[in-house]
C-alpha cells in the first residue's frame, strides 16, 4: 500500500497510528461488538470515549479547570459568529486582521456589535503580523480577537497582546497543538479539527468559565456555549466518530512526549524547509522571516509556468496538495503535526533535484 506525502492545509494528514487503530477497531470497539459509528452518544462506551478526549486534551494543553472544552459541530466558521453572540455583551470587539479567516471573523462580528481594527496587514497581503500598540486597544472592549496561525499566508503570532481585562479570543485552527501556549492568557480558544487534531466535522472550544453566560434570547440554542458547557457537549448528538479520532490523536501526541516535543519536531520541520527556501536560487519564502508559521509554509518560484510544473512532478513523485491557495498562488507545503521530519526532508530533496534539473 502506497501512502504519499500529504502537504494539504486541511483536512489533511493525520497520523499512520491513528489510522490504523480505528481500522483495527472499526467494527467491534474494545469488545462492545459495534462500531463508535453505530454507538448511542449516550452509552457508557461513549462517555469513556468523550471524557477521555476532554481529559486528554487537558492534560495536553495543560487546562485548567476553570475553563470548559467543548466539542462542537459547524466547523471554526460557526465560531466566527458563536463567538460575538455570546461574547458581545456590551457590544464592541478589538480585532487584529491578519488575513482571509480574521476578515470572516470581521465580518460575522459586525452583525453583532462595533468591531474596532487595531491592527491590518491587509495592505501588503497579508505577508507579516503587524505590530500592536496596546495604547489603540479599547478598554472597554467585550474581547480582543487574533487568529494565531493565517492557514493561508503561512504567518503567526509569536507574541500574544497584552489585553488586560479584556479577554483575548483566538482562532487557533492551524496550529493548536503545534506549539506550547499558555492556555490562562486566553479567554477562549476555537479550533477547527481537521488541521491538527483529527477529522473535519467537529470544532473544539476551550472557554474560560465566567465567559459563558446567558444570551440574548433570539441565540438559537445549539449557538450558546452555555447550553454545551452544561451538558458537556451532549445536548444534542456530538459528532461522535470525529471527538473519537480526535482522542486517538491527543493518545498519540501524549504518547510521543506532548505538546513541547511536538514543537521540537515542528521547530526541525520548518527550520529545515525555510533554510532551503533561503539558500535556494528558485524558491522563495513568501512572508516576513520573523513572522513564519510553523505549519504552513507558502513559497514561490517567481514564475507561474514553473510553479505549476513543479507541482505537477511533485505530483507524480508522491508529494501530493503543494498547490498554494488560489488567492496567493505559487505553492504552500503545510506541515501539521502528523507530517513526519522524513516528509519535509524528503520533500526538500525534490525541491534540489527540481532546481538542478531546471536552471
Ligand atoms: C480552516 C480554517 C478555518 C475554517 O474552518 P472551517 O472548519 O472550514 O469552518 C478558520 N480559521 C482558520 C485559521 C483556518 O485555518
Amino acid at each position: 500500500m502506497k501512502r504519499v506525502y500529504n502537504f494539504s492545509a486541511g483536512p489533511s494528514v493525520l497520523p499512520v497510528e491513528v489510522l490504523e487503530t480505528a481500522r483495527d477497531e472499526i467494527l467491534n470497539w474494545h469488545g462492545s461488538g459495534m462500531s463508535v459509528m453505530e454507538m448511542s452518544h449516550r452509552s457508557k462506551w461513549f462517555e469513556e470515549i468523550i471524557s477521555k478526549a476532554e481529559e486528554d486534551l487537558r492534560d495536553l494543553m495543560d487546562i485548567p479547570s476553570n475553563y470548559k472544552v467543548l466539542f462542537l459541530q459547524g466547523g471554526a466558521s460557526t465560531q466566527f459568529a458563536m463567538v460575538p453572540m455570546n461574547l458581545m455583551r456590551k457590544g464592541k470587539a478589538d480585532f487584529v486582521n491578519t488575513g482571509a479567516w480574521s476578515k470572516k471573523a470581521i465580518s460575522e462580528a459586525r452583525k453583532y456589535g462595533k468591531v474596532n481594527i487595531v491592527a491590518s496587514s491587509e495592505e501588503a497581503k497579508f505577508t507579516y503580523i503587524p505590530d500592536l500598540d496596546p495604547e489603540t486597544f479599547s478598554a472597554d472592549a467585550d474581547y480582543f480577537y487574533i487568529t494565531t496561525n493565517n492557514t493561508i499566508y503561512g504567518t503567526r503570532f509569536t507574541k500574544l497582546p497584552e489585553t488586560g481585562n479584556v479577554p483575548l479570543v483566538a482562532d487557533m485552527s492551524s496550529n493548536i497543538l503545534s506549539e506550547v501556549y499558555d492556555v490562562t492568557r486566553f479567554g477562549l480558544i476555537f479550533a477547527g479539527a481537521q488541521k491538527n487534531m483529527g477529522p473535519a466535522g467537529v470544532t473544539v472550544v476551550i472557554i474560560r468559565e465566567d465567559l459563558i453566560n446567558d444570551t440574548h434570547l433570539e441565540v438559537p440554542t445549539l449557538l450558546q456555549y452555555k447550553v454545551h458547557a452544561e451538558n458537556r457537549s451532549l445536548y444534542n448528538t456530538p459528532p461522535c466518530y470525529n471527538i473519537y479520532i480526535c482522542g486517538l490523536v491527543f493518545e498519540w501526541l501524549k504518547k510521543l512526549g506532548g505538546v513541547p516535543a511536538m514543537q521540537k519536531i515542528n521547530e526541525e520541520k520548518a527550520r529545515i524547509l525555510y533554510d532551503f527556501l533561503d539558500n535556494s536560487s528558485m524558491f522563495k519564502g513568501t512572508v516576513a522571516k520573523k513572522d513564519r508559521s510553523l505549519m504552513n509554509v507558502p513559497f514561490v518560484t517567481g514564475d507561474k509556468e514553473l510553479d505549476a510544473r513543479f507541482i505537477k512532478e511533485a505530483e507524480e513523485k508522491g508529494f501530493v496538495n503543494l498547490k498554494g491557495h488560489r488567492s496567493v498562488g505559487g505553492m504552500r507545503a503545510s506541515i501539521y503535526n502528523a507530517m513526519p521530519v522524513e516528509g519535509v526532508k524528503a520533500l526538500v530533496e525534490f525541491m534540489k533535484e527540481f532546481e538542478l534539473g531546471n536552471k
